[in-house]
């Protein structure tokens, strides 16, 4: 007899990694145990050695689906003498961690047994087992066992018990086991006291009030959704007037893949994407003779979809009663996502006209995940997989770390001002966190404040040292301020672009300096300007400056992101072009806010200078006539995107200098364009393309400096597709290698991940 010891580590607890594990060992007639440690999943196991050598082969090729092995020792000694194979009692060890599934839609079997009649989980909308169901929502700590869950408050009934320990049976160690005897229920509670439901007659009620028109705040597995029928205008309208939610695009959920083809064309990869456990909202081209109403997306040619995720879901589209569901998040305009019942009663109360409850805590809030496709047609069709183009990663990704390629301290990067995550590290680690949000008010500020206490318990992680923007200001900044000076711990102020570029870096492991071309919106300069339009060379440690777009005042600083037609009338005056009445931008100001305007330009009052591409972006939208004001971030250069024509070659011509990209000749040859009454859809175009080949030509010339022929392109402003596969055409033409965004997002979302790796970097000397 000879025996084995194996370690793994990676994500293998919560995936049905120990009943895999038992029914191997079973099969190869070993003996011995398995248990989950907080460090990983230990294994011993006595057998003769051909059967120990096939146990270790199947358990990294045959591994669970949902599990990723990160390391794996083995090793082997004399036979213990053990008699039959257990899983044995979970063991904390002091320090040791390891990473957490994020939560995982429901499966098939689940699915099946939820409309099987004859089950009797039949329509019990907490339905999961080993391989699906809550994960990352409940867990208060690890290891990974129903009492450290928010569902410790519901014991397992016999039956439920008999499933739990039959290592036969799918629920096998299912944490969140349950069923409609012992497990967690629903309810829905109206304003009326009279209206209050429970069980199935709630959902059905939930559906009957959808038809209606009505709003309903339903609690999920991350949050509460607002929920109403995506077909009918006045329902969305509606919910657009009490969230305070102008124009900004409502996620929709659509019950199957052929649905959302009614909808919107999808692709191979699109749908491969939306079929998997992460069901994430996928941004997706929309079919003219799409029935959803123009309300939920107003002004964009694409949709934000998502397949039903949880039982609850399914439930809700059973009976084929709706084609989509406006699915967005349960607050009001830009706090939390509201997660408890009471918190949700309070806030929710104006704003929905019933409550969808459940009495599972949702421990840690985790909003919707948004993702696009972005297919590079340079590389070969087996590199499908990383299509993938993270807008927003959150639910079923988070706290799914990101690897690094060598072992960092332990670090807090507390990211961005707007669309705020954090990150932590350990080990090879960079746990990215959920998305925050935008540090704007005090709710968000305590959410990220409870996230990052909750991923430093998680992940056993006491920092060495806190990582934060250079921007005095923000939420975030201050927060690591008082930290440090709490704590006494150092901190490492890095600049937002470079933290931009270095997250890029991280993400592929890279180990050259590179040229970072960083398109931003808002970013604090080291001059004190506001950048964001920045060609960096840089490596993980540090950046120079290599060139950027030149600069302009933006009077009154970031307030000028809602007004487009300011920031237009800046451009102008800065580059000496006159401000023709002839132009809606101008026609947006009466002469004496013109005069107002122009002094405070004059006089430098309140107005920083700035190299921000998309408040270039802004300014020129303005300028094409397509809005002088904005409700959201970004919403103009998005219309004015959604408008080029992609058969259009014109261009306006930048002028590449040493150092500066010049934008006097292309704003010049835009407005006489815009004068001349050229189709708005023309003038998009030409602007993308003039501004690729600026990108190129600026590329070229560091590149015959330096030598350097990796281009790393990271910032928000490459959220526009249509300029990221113009500027990788070009780029590509000439040869460069070129690397974007695969696993977190380009926009300040991927931002704390820079952030870490380049103060790691640092610490590392
Ligand atoms: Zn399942
Ligand atoms: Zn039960
Ligand atoms: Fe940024």
């Amino acid at each position: 007899m000879n025996n084995v010891k194996v370690h793994i580590t990676g994500v293998v607890q919560g995936v049905g990694f120990r009943p895999f594990v038992y029914n191997l060992a079973t099969s190869l007639n070993l003996k011995g145990w398995v248990k989950n440690t907080s460090a990983g999943v230990v294994i011993e196991a006595d057998g003769e050695k051909d059967a120990l050598d096939s146990f270790l082969q199947k358990l990294r090729d045959d591994a669970p689906p949902l599990s990723r092995i990160d390391d794996f020792h083995a090793s082997f000694g004399p036979g213990n003498g053990f008699t039959q194979f257990d899983i044995i009692h979970s063991e904390s060890v002091d320090g040791a961690f390891q990473p957490i599934s994020p939560d995982v839609a429901i499966c098939d079997d689940c699915l099946r047994e939820l409309f099987d009649p004859n089950d009797r989980r039949y329509r019990y909308p907490f339905i999961n087992c080993t391989n699906c169901g809550p994960r990352f929502t409940i867990i208060q700590d690890i290891p990974y066992d129903r009492p450290f869950t928010t569902m410790a408050g519901f014991p397992l009934c016999p039956d439920c018990e008999r499933e739990y320990k039959d290592p036969t049976n799918r629920r096998f160690h299912a944490q969140p086991v349950a069923c409609p005897v012992c497990g967690p229920k629903v309810w829905l509670e109206t304003k009326d006291e009279r209206g209050k439901k429970d069980g199935d007659e709630a959902i059905v009620e939930v559906q009957r009030l959808l038809t209606e028109g009505k709003i309903v705040a339903i609690k999920g597995l991350g949050g509460f959704h607002f929920a109403c029928d995506a077909t009918n205008a006045k329902a969305v309208t509606e919910l657009r007037t009490r969230k305070l939610r102008v124009d900004k695009p409502f996620a929709l959920m659509m019950p199957d893949i052929e649905t959302i083809e009614q909808h919107c064309f999808v692709s191979e990869a699109e749908k491969e994407l939306l079929t998997s456990s992460a069901r994430p909202i996928v941004l997706l081209k929309k079919k003219p003779e799409s029935t959803i109403t123009e309300e939920a997306s107003p002004r964009q040619d694409w949709l934000g979809v998502m397949l039903p995720y949880t039982p609850l879901h399914y439930l809700l589209f059973n009976n084929s009663l709706f084609t989509a569901l406006v699915m967005t998040s349960g607050n009001l305009s830009e706090e939390p996502i509201a997660t408890d019942n009471a918190e949700a009663r309070e806030r929710l109360a104006t704003l929905a006209d019933a409550f969808l409850m459940h009495d599972r805590d949702i421990h840690i809030r985790c909003e919707d995940s948004v993702v696009r496709v972005f297919e590079d047609n340079r590389k070969s069709s087996i590199e499908n997989c990383k299509s993938i183009y993270p807008i927003r990663r959150s639910r079923g990704y988070s706290p799914f770390p990101v690897k690094l390629p060598f072992e960092v301290p332990q670090l807090l990067a507390t990211g961005s001002e707007l669309k705020n995550t954090f990150c932590i590290t350990n080990g090879n680690y960079a746990f990215l966190s959920h998305h925050i949000g935008d540090m704007e008010n005090y709710e968000t500020l305590k959410s990220f404040e409870q996230g990052v206490e909750h991923f430093e318990r998680l992940f056993r992680v006491k920092p060495v040292a806190i990582a934060h923007d250079m921007h005095p200001n923000y939420l975030a900044t201050r927060y690591a301020f008082s930290r440090a000076e709490r704590e006494n711990l150092p901190m490492i102020a890095v600049q937002h672009h470079h933290a931009h570029i270095a997250a890029c870096i991280a993400e592929h492991g890279l180990t050259e300096p590179v040229i970072g071309v960083s398109f931003d919106g808002t970013g604090y300069g080291d001059d004190g300007a506001i950048w964001g339009g920045e060609f960096l060379v840089a490596d993980a440690k540090s950046y120079q400056r290599a060139a950027h777009l030149e600069y302009f005042p933006l009077p009154g600083g970031d307030a000028a992101i809602k007004k487009p037609a300011r920031t237009a009338l800046a451009l102008l005056w800065s580059l000496g072009i006159e401000w023709d009445d002839s132009l809606d931008s101008v026609k947006e100001f009466c002469a004496e806010d013109q005069v107002t305007l122009r002094v405070q330009l004059e006089k430098k009052i309140n107005t920083p200078m700035t190299s921000s591409m998309g408040r270039l972006f802004d300014a020129v939208s303005a300028l094409a006539g397509v809005r002088q004001k904005v409700n959201y971030e970004g919403q103009a250069a998005i219309e004015f995107e959604a408008m080029a024509d992609s058969a259009e070659a014109g261009q306006y011509v930048f002028g590449v200098e040493s150092g500066r990209v010049r934008v006097g000749s292309a704003v010049e040859a835009l407005i006489k364009d815009v004068m001349a009454g050229i189709p708005t859809s023309k003038i998009s175009a030409r602007f993308h393309n003039g501004l690729a080949e600026a990108a190129r030509e600026t590329v070229q010339k560091i590149s015959s400096e330096t030598s350097l022929r990796s281009v790393v392109l990271s910032g928000g402003v490459w959220q526009n597709i249509t300029l990221l596969q113009k500027t990788i055409s070009l780029l590509s033409k000439d040869g460069f290698e070129i690397y974007i965004h695969r696993e977190v997002p380009t926009n300040d979302g991927g931002l704390s991940l820079g952030q870490a790796y380049i103060a790691a970097s640092r610490l590392r000397g």
